[in-house]
């Protein structure tokens, strides 16, 4: 019997449309020998609808949007909740940022008791705040840049002590970010009291819960991670944006972005990175994937900046490229992670 694969992707997010790219991308390299795909479609206000489930791979990405045309199923989510006919045997969640990969859904397929790809809730919540994830790092020595934290309380009523204590421990320039998000969303860069107060009225914008770091002149290397109790790391990749830094235009709009893969890195600071990329993996509790994302100064020292548990997922993004280039192809990571996910719910029963 073949297996009902349940595609979750769009969402409330700023990465609605990315999702519903990759979710056609995944579509048409699934196995279609082994897996029936149910798409769940999640609209950008948050309903979840499931479409008729598919045998073969060929979905556009407006079949993909099950809405306004009747072939999305709205009430059908109770019936998938409670396990009903047609409910996933294993699921793929394509989400990323808050609620996708912060733990939260991931939390409501535990509940549901069915096997899910990525990581789990606690992993998930972990990586989506970086103040926690940092302190988890720095729990296993794993090398980074200096920071420090607050909340906006703490800003409304110690701003003058918190810069000073900025100044004097990290130095400029600083960047400034909102502890849970990702896509650079929220993120400035700060070269004096001036900019890093509206920095941080920015970052506030967007959490509570701020980080200010010392700002390092340094290559972003990042790495693949796959597996559960032995994870295995892929080739390293460079990313060399043309922007001042990695902003959210050149990750998702401005095409000028160029990847390198594998990275020119010495044998010293390849074995250095797998070595922390597994660590970071094992500190936060990982399974499935993470990709790893490090600074690698001039003299090549080597920073973990932070691992994003629902890395990007289309086939053009550094996560699937850098294990292509690792010898594993999309078709097959899809597979593997599929795999992995019921490897790790079988252990749990
Ligand atoms: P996100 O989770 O949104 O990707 P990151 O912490 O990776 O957030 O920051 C986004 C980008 O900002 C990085 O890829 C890098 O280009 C730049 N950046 C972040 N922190 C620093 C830092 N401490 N020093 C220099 N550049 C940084
Ligand atoms: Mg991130
Ligand atoms: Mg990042």
């Amino acid at each position: 019997m073949k297996k009902k694969l349940g595609l979750v992707y769009g969402g409330k997010s700023a990465e609605h449309e990315v999702s519903l790219s990759t979710a056609r991308a995944v579509t048409q390299a699934v196995d279609f020998d082994k897996y029936e795909v149910v798409p769940i479609y999640i609209t950008y206000d948050g309903e979840w609808r499931k479409g008729e489930s598919l045998e073969s791979s060929a979905k556009t990405i407006e079949e993909l949007r099950l809405e306004g045309d009747g072939s999305g199923q709205p009430d059908s989510i109770h019936d998938f909740l409670n396990g009903g006919t047609g409910a996933p045997d294993v699921i793929f969640p394509l989400l990323h940022g808050t609620n996708g990969e912060d733990g939260t859904v991931q939390g409501l397929f535990e509940v549901m008791n069915v096997p899910y790809v990525g990581n789990g809730v606690l992993a998930s919540s972990a990586g989506m705040d970086k103040v926690v994830m940092k302190q988890l790092f720095a729990q296993v020595g794993l090398k980074q840049v200096p920071y420090v934290h607050f909340i906006r309380t703490g800003w409304v009523k110690e701003q003058q002590q918190l810069v000073d204590k900025m100044e004097t421990e990290l130095g400029w320039p600083m960047f400034v970010k909102p502890a849970n998000l990702g896509s650079s969303v929220g993120i400035s860069m700060a070269t004096d009291r001036k900019g890093l107060i509206e920095a941080v009225d920015i970052a506030l914008k967007f959490d509570r819960k701020i980080i200010v770091e010392q700002g390092v002149t340094a290559r972003e290397i990042e790495m693949g991670v796959m597996g559960n109790d032995e994870p295995l790391c892929s080739v390293s990749g460079e990313i060399k944006p043309v922007a001042a830094f990695y902003d959210y235009e050149a990750k998702y709009t401005d095409g000028n972005t160029t990847l390198a893969i594998p990275a020119q890195v010495t044998e010293e600071v390849k074995k250095t990175m797998e070595d922390m990329a597994v660590r970071a993996f094992k500190v936060l509790d990982c399974s499935g994937l993470v990709r790893a994302d490090f600074f690698v100064t001039a003299d090549d020292e080597v920073l973990i900046n932070e691992v994003n548990t629902m890395p990007g997922f289309t086939p053009t993004s550094m996560f699937p490229l850098l294990w292509q280039k690792t010898g594993v192809a999309y078709p097959e990571l899809i597979n593997g992670l599929i795999e992995l996910a019921m490897e790790r719910h079988a252990e749990k029963q």
